[in-house]
């Protein structure tokens, strides 16, 4: 196994995470037997991080992970948690959460631990909670480690909140797609400028970039002449960055952990040549000619007088068009757009006041490319799902 540093406190992580939001699962419901011995091998092959969340499987990725975790296996890595500011109405919510996760998980104490999915909305409402109050004092009480966040916003944002607290690390979606979404490249470079170290979440944008690959894009990965999968060349492209501490990977497939591990014992920082990384940069390409909008997300737009988020609009919209779930796209372009409060963020919001055409640097004709968005993605399907989503995302979890 391969291990990275974490600059503020020297711990050596594996350089790939066990992520265990896709565990395997059987009629609906973990296959806690199958996800335990999953895990055990993991940490028998040097893995040492794993990362959970309140919401993930409905609260039992949390408590699969505790039962994972006996016999030993609780010393032998570091667990990484989130706080869901979704569930968040005070800071007595805050501490309840948080004993429930650690109960969960069985274990007095969470490693690392996460503000989960932070965006401008969730930061200010956050901020204005006193989470940094409650962080401090429950790493006072020994209950959790080092203090970082996970994030969905604009760069603009990520560089506000790496500004505004001494974090030990944060986690970003990064791979040969993102480079300029969300944090991107420049939010990968500025945290690690920081020394805060970086975790990567969504390497295979949720699996698009391993399988049912467009044939162009299957064609360019032909032509390499490398027997590589496209899952290994998507994971070497990340690890190939010397920022990069640790690449979460959802597992749930013993063949795909067996490869991962592989991968990752030799995907030192530079491991790519300039050829193999023209591969990788022909294949963006060939999913890059699907994109429909060309926004880089650099949020010079925002705000919009009429609250509508426009880089995450074009964002979603691109991923719609691009390969993938569509039914998983229009979900989280109903949970981290729409939202389920009284500040909605979608395309249908926009109301062709013109203020963002002016600021915006690719001259895109923003309401025009909107209206588009809003016919793909808040139409009748997005009105059918929504109440869906929000039972899955906020639906008050048993202990
Ligand atoms: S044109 Fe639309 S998106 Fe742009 S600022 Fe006006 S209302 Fe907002
Ligand atoms: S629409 Fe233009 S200004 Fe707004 S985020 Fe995209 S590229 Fe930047």
């Amino acid at each position: 196994m391969q291990y990275r540093t974490v600059p503020k406190n020297g711990d050596a992580l594996s350089a790939l995470g066990f992520g265990a939001m896709r565990l395997p699962t059987r009629f609906g419901r973990i296959d806690e037997a199958r996800a335990v011995r999953q895990l055990r091998s993991a940490i028998d092959s040097g893995v040492n991080y794993l990362d959970t969340a309140y919401p993930y499987h409905n609260g039992e990725s949390e408590k699969v992970l505790g039962k994972a975790l006996r016999d030993g296996y609780r010393e032998r890595v570091k667990i990484a948690d989130k706080l869901p500011h979704w569930q968040i109405k005070s800071r007595e919510d805050m501490d309840r959460i948080l004993d429930l996760q650690l109960r969960r998980l069985q274990t007095d104490r969470i490693d690392y631990y996460l503000l989960h999915s932070l965006d401008a909305k969730s930061w200010k409402k956050l901020a204005g909670l006193d989470v940094f109050g409650f962080l401090e004092a429950a790493r006072d009480a020994g209950k959790i480690g080092n203090l970082g966040f996970s994030f969905h916003g604009d760069r603009k944002t990520f560089r506000e909140i790496v500004d505004a607290y001494d974090w030990t690390f944060c986690q970003i979606q990064y791979n040969f797609l993102d480079e300029e979404n969300q944090a991107g490249r420049e939010g990968l470079e500025y945290a690690a400028s920081k020394d805060i170290a970086v975790i990567v979440m969504e390497p295979l944008r949720g699996g698009m970039l391993a399988a049912g690959l467009p044939k162009d894009v299957q064609e360019v990965y032909d032509a390499s002449g490398s027997a590589r999968s496209p899952a290994e060349w998507a994971l070497r492209w990340i690890w190939d960055h010397p920022e990069v501490t640790v690449v979460l990977s959802g597992m749930n497939d013993e063949a795909h952990i067996a490869e991962n591990i592989r991968t990752c014992e030799d995907a030192l920082p530079g491991c790519l040549s300039d050829a193999e990384r023209a591969v990788v940069d022909a294949a963006a390409a060939s999913y890059k000619s699907r994109i429909r909008v060309n926004c880089t997300g650099c949020a010079y737009c925002m705000p919009c007088p009429f609250g509508v988020n426009i880089p995450q609009c074009f964002h979603f919209y691109n991923q719609y068009h691009m390969g993938g779930s569509r039914m998983l796209t229009r979900g989280f372009y109903i949970a981290q757009v729409i939202g389920f409060d009284d500040h909605p963020a979608n395309a249908s919001l926009c109301r062709s006041c013109g203020k963002c055409v002016r600021a915006c640097p690719q001259g895109i004709a923003i309401p025009d490319e909107l209206q588009k968005v809003s016919r793909d993605l808040d139409g009748f399907s997005t009105k059918l799902m929504k109440p869906l989503v929000k039972m899955l995302m906020t639906r008050r979890q048993k202990e």
